[in-house]
């Protein structure tokens, strides 16, 4: 058991590299090659996916200004930034980020070859007093690009490389639809079952730390030990990873392209992204006969937490939910012994999100899991994992 635990952790900690590693070239994205801004042999370009600023200006003294803003007025204060410079010479390049009124919340990531995210700490980023404005400075290499940005980036290649390392016996496939920008709409299932798991992720573009979450715990369900074997006997995963890959592609704050938050149109089902999946849940569910257990949607905010209804108030399995929660700190315990977890319930009948939407139409505690901004992938990974085999225990457990 220890050799397969180890195995499994190797493989979510060299996935996560590569997922948080790689800089992929663009295979849909709107790639704009045109320098947005240069000046004494330093240009800088929004040419990737996750590209985004509102413009830039180099000042006499050889600073470069960013102007961050959102893709829509009213918006959750998530200021996403990412840009590229290329340099013919080796210096230190100043750089200023201006958010106009908004806060500066992501520490930048750096990424000098291609592969490793550097993340500047506190001391290195320097605020003014209302902290709208922010200044650090990179270094330029003419070997190389410098790539920063609000979060490592993780795009729609990143996702379409790391479903294509999936084993195929296990896990399948299938584009459910495409987006207003023609970007794929992924769907992954094990073989169908009686019960259904269901897990979305990436509604809100910035949150990748949520997102490498989302893979870690279904890499997790996917394994081939025992736990996750005798699991997949009795429960079909359905899973939808990427739910807003034109916000993704474009770096935007949080919404759409249809200027939507997509955690506020389950039930308008204004956009066509919630409207595909919504559809082809309903469709799954029906064609194999199976019945939800449980949701998971994955997120981002300032600190892990688990957003769940209340104990025992789902009509399906009342009792899962509470017995995961109690599982999973203890599991946590055993890895970091001061861990506490931290759970809110609630129920917001009024809100259209995903959580309440599932909550509400297939009688299941739908669960919404939040990962920290700042969060190291190889924790992020790890409580993932265990949130996946505490689910699985108790699951088993409960059926027997
Ligand atoms: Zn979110």
């Amino acid at each position: 058991m220890v050799s397969v635990t180890r195995k499994l952790t190797l493989t979510v900690i060299s996935a996560l590299a590569f997922l948080t590693g790689t800089l992929s070239p663009p295979v849909y994205a709107r790639a704009d090659e045109r320098p947005a801004c240069e000046q004494n042999g330093i240009t800088v370009y929004r040419n990737f996916p996750g590209a985004a600023f509102d413009s830039c200006a180099f000042s006499k003294d050889g600073t470069v200004e960013f102007v961050i803003r959102p893709e829509d007025k009213e918006i959750n204060p998530s200021p996403w930034y990412a840009f590229r410079v290329v340099s013919n010479a080796s210096r230190r390049l100043p750089v200023v980020l201006n958010y106009g009124r908004i806060k500066h919340r992501y520490l930048p990531d750096v990424n000098y070859d291609g592969h490793t995210w550097q993340p500047l700490n506190d001391a290195q980023v320097i605020s003014n007093p209302d902290e709208t404005r922010v200044q650090f400075s990179v270094a330029l290499h003419p070997a190389h690009a410098t790539t920063v940005a609000a979060q490592p980036l993780l795009a729609g290649a990143d996702y379409r490389a790391w479903i294509d390392s999936l084993d195929s016996a296990t896990v399948s496939t299938k584009e459910i639809g495409r987006s207003p920008l023609n970007n794929p709409l992924w769907r992954l299932t094990t073989a169908p079952k009686t019960h259904t798991l269901l897990l979305i992720g990436r509604q809100h573009p910035p949150e990748t730390t949520g997102a490498i979450a989302m893979l870690a715990f279904m890499e997790r369900l996917f394994a081939q030990d025992e736990l996750a074997r005798e699991f997949r006997q009795q429960v079909g995963i359905l899973a939808y990873p990427l739910l807003n890959p034109d916000g993704v592609e474009l770096g935007y704050w949080r919404h759409n392209t249809g200027s939507q938050d997509l955690n506020r149109d389950w039930g308008p089902f204004t956009q066509i992204e919630t409207r595909s999946v919504a559809s082809d849940i309903d469709e799954y569910l029906g064609e194999h006969a199976t019945t939800l257990i449980k949701s998971i949607d994955f997120h981002s905010t300032w600190y892990e937490v688990f957003y769940t209804q209340e104990d025992a108030t789902a009509d399906n399995f009342p009792a899962l939910l509470g017995n995961w929660m109690t599982e999973f700190e203890r599991a946590m315990k055993t890895w970091r012994p001061d861990f506490a977890l931290n759970r809110k319930p609630s129920h917001n009948a009024d809100r259209p999100t995903a959580k309440s939407y599932f909550f509400e139409r297939y009688g299941v505690a739908s669960t919404t899991l939040e990962i920290g901004d700042a969060t190291p992938d190889a924790y992020t990974g790890r409580y993932a994992q265990l949130a996946a085999e505490s689910f699985m225990r108790v699951w088993l457990e409960q059926s027997r």
